[in-house]
């Protein structure tokens, strides 16, 4: 198996890794072992490995693998790398994902649900809904393809009776956009519970896109 390869920046990359999966916990994102959190790297990506705490991870755990798929025999990736693999060679555009069971997003998925355009802030992935990939078993092919057919046009999903998947150009743009899912998904759930949310129309939301492509959502009021 070759090693990763020289990247000047690897090292900082998965101290970089490190610190957004501890943060998945830290904003109750994540629990136990559950997530997974990967970032490019050269022609592949490091990723977290499989069964570890994020609190008990050092930067030699993460696990590099390759572009075919492959990895050095000593180490376990995350059983979700396919679906990690998939996005970053699919989407070049990005650069890191972010997979949690957070609470809100699970339960919409338990439903099997898309989240409508509730909130203006659903366009910061993208688009004017969050898709909901149908159901598939975890660790699989066919939920990467799923995920993938989901994130077409996106940078988030959810995953039915599953959870979440959010990716950024880096971590940090993942990261906050993970968060921004769950707060959508949360919102979501209240809204359903006083008769369900009043929804904006596409002409609003392809407004609400403009100026995000324009300004970008950091910038948002
Ligand atoms: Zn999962």
């Amino acid at each position: 198996m070759p090693p990763a390869p020289a990247d000047p920046n690897e090292n900082e990359l998965r101290e970089a890794l490190i610190t957004t999966a501890l943060e998945t916990n830290r904003r109750s994102l994540n629990q136990g072992t559950s997530g997974n959190v990967s970032v490019r790297l050269g022609d592949g990506m490091l990723i977290t490995p499989s069964g570890v705490p994020y609190e008990a991870l050092r930067p030699e755990d993460l696990v590099f693998v390759d572009a075919d798929g492959r990895w050095e025999a000593s180490r376990r990736p995350s059983s979700e790398w396919h679906f990690h693999r998939a996005i970053l060679q699919e989407r070049p555009e990005l650069a890191a994902v972010i997979h949690v069971h957070s609470v809100y997003a699970s339960v919409v998925a338990i439903q099997g649900r898309d989240i409508p355009a509730l909130h203006y802030m659903v366009a910061a992935a993208g688009g004017n809904s969050i898709r909901c990939a149908p159901y598939a078993t975890f660790g699989t092919e066919e939920l990467s393809r799923h995920a993938l057919e989901a994130l077409r046009g996106r940078t988030a999903c959810l995953l039915a009776n599953h959870g979440m998947i959010a990716a950024g150009a880096n971590l940090e743009r993942a990261l906050w956009l993970a968060e921004e899912v769950e707060l959508l998904a949360r919102q979501y759930v209240l809204s359903l519970q006083i008769g369900g949310p009043r929804l904006l129309d596409d002409a609003e939301m392809e407004r609400v896109l403009e100026k995000f492509r324009d300004y970008g959502p950091r910038e948002r009021s």
